[in-house]
């Protein structure tokens, strides 16, 4: 536990440097809403699933036969998203990126078949480090072993995957990673990191944390050109519900995010 504390307690020194004079940086942090997320009309939801920053989010989507899981959070043991999926089967984990706060839970589900956007494998399969220099840091500091998901694909920008039934519109959104990747679903853009829900808004956690930060209004600018989606489901925060998720986004892609 000393050992946990301390890692912490580095990051956080880090973080602090870094950000020194520039920002306040714990304000911009993401919140979670809720151990346990969802929203009216949809039977997805969404666990955080932790471990010791704990504000990493798994989506739990039922399909025909088991479930689909949009990331695998930040707890190796991944017993909250266990928990959810109550022994039903794990057809596949759609990953929004590689980074180890949404990928530690992967070697739980051997048997499901893993994508990630064009290009994030090597951050995937521990083989690359985060360039993001936030990132790197934290990688160094609290990333499990690395592990390659015995299935795992590469999707292609704009491909669609048909998964048990349900169907996901894959998109490459780089500007957290470079191969970072959005999912559509039933009205539910899935985003990860890119844009974090924050009051009446969407916002960027700290610059250090982007593999390319101007690079995300862009990214997003393809998710808001969709218009399959009304729902924002983000890896950290929030769902950003249909009443104000879409002019929310325009008002982060329109004044670049700034
Ligand atoms: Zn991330």
């Amino acid at each position: 536990m000393a050992r946990v504390n301390s890692k912490v307690a580095i990051l956080t020194t880090i973080g602090l440097i870094t950000a020194a004079g520039t920002i306040n940086f714990a304000s911009l942090m993401p919140r979670p809403t809720g151990d346990r997320i969802s929203i009216e009309g949809h039977d997805f939801v969404g666990v955080l699933a932790g471990g010791i920053t704990g504000t990493s989010y798994s989506y739990v989507i039922p399909s025909a036969t088991g479930v689909i899981l949009v990331d695998s959070g930040q707890d190796p043991s991944g017993e909250s998203i266990k928990a959810e999926v109550a022994g039903r089967k794990v057809h596949a984990i759609l990953l929004t990126h590689g980074h180890f706060d949404h990928i530690a839970a992967l070697p739980e589900f051997p048997e499901a078949q893993v994508y990630a956007g064009p290009g994030e494998g090597p951050l995937v399969k521990g083989e690359a480090p985060p360039k993001a220099p936030g990132g790197a840091i934290a990688t160094k500091l609290l990333a499990g072993a690395p592990y390659t998901p015995p299935k795992f694909q590469e999707f292609r920008d704009g491909e669609t995957l048909t998964i048990d039934g349900e169907t996901f519109l894959a998109l490459h959104i780089s500007g957290h990673t470079g191969g970072g990747a959005a999912y559509i679903w039933e009205g539910i853009a899935f985003t990860g990191d890119n844009v974090i829900g924050r009051g009446n808004e969407f916002s960027r956690v700290p610059s250090i944390f982007y593999s390319d930060y101007d690079q995300v209004p862009v990214s997003m600018k393809k998710v808001f050109e969709n218009h399959d989606w009304e729902n924002i489901a983000d890896g950290h925060s929030r769902i950003t519900e249909a009443y104000s998720a879409r002019a929310q986004l325009q008002a982060f892609v329109g004044d670049d995010g700034h």
